[in-house]
């Protein structure tokens, strides 16, 4: 009988979390023919950190993933395409502004600062790494010079959401090594919740379950693991694939009864998820040039700072807000901006806005402009508490200890488990159908 006797409901497999990953997993089982699949999701919504904001600007923007890295391979991609999607392709980076010298340069005029860079990032799956150095220690034994590790910082660094001293070296070269997708950034014709409906449709996913304890010490008889949630609701299965963010597996969230082999639970505190935000401006008519998508930023406020109106977007006709700019940021500059007030983040970027676009005629473009604007943290959402775990210092070789199936009962998917790709959709999408088949096939 289940803890406090309440009264279980019976399924043959329980997926705890409804991002891509665990909707994935519980997609692959019942085309599998596993019946009684149910999907327990802490949040009032379905997604995880696919996630639209309808609030900031008068059409939906994603708070959280964004863009589709790679056009090859993926299964994200895939799923779209079945939808009837279609992408506007974008190369990345488009353009860097050099703050400190005020200095733009677009992505096909030679610099040789931005061509260094690159060409060290780009050799990285051909090197050797025997210690596991950080990208900031790296960059100085290649003689980097200033710019190239600020170009680092705010390119590389925060595109895998840490900060630059934060970033290991062992993981970006496996990450390069196993990266299978292309280099072509895609923009979406419209919300990505189109990937989370395609893949959800059918499946019996039940919100506000949030899973605090899972018993699987009977693991050996038929429908010997008992799920339990804070609302009361208790689950039997014989199968429980684990999705959720690393956070809530490091804070300890859901326990686990036998508590999980040491090993495992070493490797879940090896892995490390920063925070990342998304500091979201409505203006009333577009400042910048008519083919801009992003600019990679150095000594900035912002690091990043996208373009993106005119894909996903239904501006209605009496709306003020026409156009946006959004910034993002990762690591530890977005812990630190996370304590900032929301009103000195947001002025702040339109005055690195204002120094971007700014011309003798018109010395404020961004301010002038400006109507309204949000920042869009990740540490605060309660169920996630950060953005994506990155490729870390010292946590070589953890995703695959932290993704083997536990006696034959659990399973573990989620972007962190991964054993290659940076953690992004078609990773967390693969996770969950690599946790199916482990089902499935034993
Ligand atoms: C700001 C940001 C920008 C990003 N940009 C991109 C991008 O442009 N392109 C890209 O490919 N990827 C991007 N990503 C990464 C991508 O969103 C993730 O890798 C992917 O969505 C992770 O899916 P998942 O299923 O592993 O985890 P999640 O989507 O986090 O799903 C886990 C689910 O578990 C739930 N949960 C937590 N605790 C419990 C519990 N106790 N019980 C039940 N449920 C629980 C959570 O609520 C959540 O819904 C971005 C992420 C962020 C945050």
């Amino acid at each position: 009988m289940a803890k406090d006797d309440a009264v279980a409901t019976s399924v043959d497999c329980v997926v705890v979390g409804s991002g891509v990953a665990g909707l994935c997993a519980a997609k692959e089982l019942v085309q599998n023919d596993v019946q009684a699949v149910v999907v327990l999701e802490a949040d009032g919504r379905i997604g995880g950190r696919i996630k639209q904001d309808h609030d900031v600007l008068p059409w939906p923007i994603e708070a959280g993933a964004q863009f589709l890295h790679g056009a090859k391979n993926s299964i994200a991609k895939q799923t779209l395409d079945e939808a009837g999607c279609t992408f506007k392709e974008h190369e990345w980076p488009d353009r860097y502004f050099f703050g400190r010298d005020k200095v733009w340069v677009h992505n096909d005029q030679a610099h040789p600062d931005v061509e260094k860079v690159h060409e060290l990032f780009h050799s990285v799956s051909e090197r050797e790494f025997e210690r596991d150095v950080s990208a900031e220690e790296w960059m100085k034994e290649e003689g980097a010079n200033r710019n190239v590790v600020e170009l680092a910082r705010s390119c590389y660094a925060n595109d895998f959401a840490c900060s630059l001293h934060q970033l290991g070296m062992q993981e970006v070269q496996q990450e390069a090594r196993c990266w299978e997708y292309g280099e072509e950034y895609l923009v979406l014709d419209r919300p990505l919740s189109a990937l989370v409906d395609r893949i959800r449709d059918g499946l019996d996913v039940r919100k506000r379950h949030q899973v605090s304890l899972i018993q699987y010490g009977a693991c050996r008889e038929r429908g010997g693991v008992t799920v339990h949630c804070t609302n009361g609701e208790v689950f039997v299965c014989d199968q429980v694939v684990i999705t959720v963010p690393i956070t809530i597996l490091q804070a300890g969230e859901i326990e686990f009864d036998p508590p999980l082999p040491s090993e495992k639970v070493k490797a879940i505190h090896r892995l490390k998820m920063s925070n990342a935000l998304k500091v979201v401006m409505g203006f009333r008519a577009p400042f910048w040039p008519e083919d801009m998508f992003d600019a990679i930023c150095i000594d900035c406020f912002l690091p990043e700072v996208w373009m993106l109106d005119g894909h996903c977007q239904d501006i209605s006709s009496g709306s003020i807000i026409q156009t946006s700019v959004v910034g993002f940021v990762a690591g530890e500059e977005a812990q630190a901006m996370s304590l900032m007030k929301e009103a000195d983040v947001l002025a702040r970027s339109l005055d690195q806005l204002d120094t971007m676009f700014g011309t003798p005629a018109r010395p404020c473009p961004a301010s002038t402009s400006y109507v309204s604007g949000q920042v869009l943290d990740w540490s605060k959402e309660e169920h996630v508490r950060g953005a994506y775990t990155y490729p870390c210092v010292g946590a070589h070789g953890a995703r695959e200890i932290l993704s083997a199936p536990l006696s034959d009962v659990l399973y573990f998917a989620g972007e962190a488990t991964h054993h290659g790709a940076n953690p992004c959709l078609q990773a967390a999408m693969e996770t969950g159908i690599r946790a199916a088949h482990q089902i499935l096939h034993g």
